[in-house]
């Protein structure tokens, strides 16, 4: 197989792995590695179909390789195409092939970052691979943009942390958000191996005090050495969502707790579509709409202040599929309504349905300066002044408004990022 092929193969199979929110993607058949193989390249593919497009924490739409080192794996997760004993195609790229062609992109303009996972065959072989493929891309072909780079179930302390050096975002995956349901997935996982390593880097940034980038780098291609690397994007991590029959809240419980203890940065929520010949290939796909609420809810607690536990769950621990989470909460709780935008703290304005983060900071900004009065007032600063204005009172009076109707946004058009819930 020559390497172009090789390119095409092992980036495929990682195209739909959530390093980033991709943008309308929810209607994409499956996502993350378990899906590659059984889903079709979507148009556009066919001439750089290892190329993925995605969008940086900061918003900007960038180019990605996103490629496996090899898709052959000693692993038999039973959601994944690349399971033990599956009968497919396998490739392998060694750190030269990869380092070079990566370079090469970069140089042609075609690829602006890099995300780097891998089947396993030995942790410590594997992991040794992909550290001396970062290792080439950074030190030999001085790239100084985004990597991104998977750690490996179990891999070990030194590999942690030559990770967190060279990459500028590390993840584990975690699949399943308790053992139980982690055995379903994935026998031959432990859920300690897989969170004991996000631990563990999350210590290592905080010992060395890497700033989050909460901003872009001016220009990439400028930074100095000390610029890069140093999982200054933090650690992620991914759940797949449906087959092993966890709950929302199960999900959002262990996604909080990695937020608050170890300094998570970011949880992905992949949507399962089965795959021909594995275990769960008889299991029915999960409906997107629960991908886009779980990754609304998530929002919620990382940037509206709630806790999990009180988010709108059914007796099930289920967010309902047809409404917006913030609105279920909001319609819940009629006694913390209706707010006063002009005397609310922020922390009463994120509770309505239609500001978000920067509106709630720049209504306050705004009035200082002189009261708010009309709903127009609320849309120049941002808020969904529609959405808002059964559940506010601006200078003491109710605004016009319609009952709300329950929200329904195309699944992941936001990439669960955008909307101001
Ligand atoms: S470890 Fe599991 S999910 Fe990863 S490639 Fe191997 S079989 Fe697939």
């Amino acid at each position: 197989m020559d390497t172009r092929a090789k390119l095409g193969l092992l980036s495929q199979a990682a195209c739909y792995d959530d390093c980033t929110a991709l943008e309308g993607d929810a209607l994409a058949a499956g996502r993350g590695l378990f899906a590659a193989a059984g889903a079709e390249p979507r148009a556009g593919r066919d001439l750089f179909p290892c190329i993925s497009h995605v969008t940086t924490p900061w918003g900007e739409r960038k180019a990605i390789l996103k490629i496996l080192q090899t898709s052959a794996c000693e692993n038999n997760c039973n959601y994944c195409a690349f399971r033990a004993g599956r009968d497919i195609p396998r490739a392998h790229l060694t750190p030269d092939e990869l380092a070079r062609n990566f370079d090469l992109m970069y140089r042609a303009g075609v690829v602006e970052g890099l995300f780097l996972s891998s089947g396993v065959v030995g942790t410590v072989r594997t992991m040794d691979e992909m550290l001396a493929t970062v290792e080439l891309v950074r030190l030999q072909y001085g790239f100084r943009g985004y990597v991104h780079l998977k750690l490996l179930p179990g891999v070990d302390a030194a590999h942690i942390a030559r990770a967190v050096e060279l990459a500028d975002r590390v993840s584990a995956n975690l699949e399943a958000p308790t053992p139980e349901r982690l055995a379903v997935l994935a026998p031959q996982k432990r859920l300690a191996e897989l969170i004991g390593p996000l631990r563990a880097a999350a210590q290592l940034i905080h010992q060395q005090g890497a700033q989050i980038l909460r901003r872009p780098p001016s220009d990439a291609r400028r930074l100095t050495p000390a610029a890069w690397g140093h999982a200054r994007l933090g650690i992620s991590t991914q759940f797949v969502v449906g087959p092993a029959g966890e709950s929302d809240r199960e999900l959002l419980t262990t996604a909080q707790m990695l937020y608050r203890e170890a300094g998570l940065a970011r949880a992905y929520y992949s949507a399962f579509s089965p795959v021909r010949n594995t275990p769960l290939e008889a299991a029915p796909p999960t409906d997107p709409r629960r991908e886009h609420r779980l990754y609304q809810a998530d929002w919620l607690l990382r940037y509206y202040q709630f806790d999990v536990e009180e988010l709108p769950f059914d007796a099930a621990g289920q967010l309902r599929p047809e409404v917006d989470p913030k609105l279920a909460w909001a319609q819940a709780h009629p006694e913390r309504f209706p707010v006063e935008v002009n005397a609310a703290p922020v922390s009463e304005l994120l509770r309505v349905p239609g500001i978000g983060p920067h509106a709630a900071r720049a209504i306050v900004a705004a009035r200082r300066q002189a009261a708010l009065r009309e709903l127009g007032d609320l849309r120049k600063l941002g808020a969904r002044a529609d959405r808002a204005a059964a559940f506010i009172t601006l200078a003491g009076k109710r605004p016009p408004h319609q009952l709300p109707l329950p929200l329904w946004c195309p699944p992941l058009s936001c990439g669960g990022m955008q909307c101001d819930l």
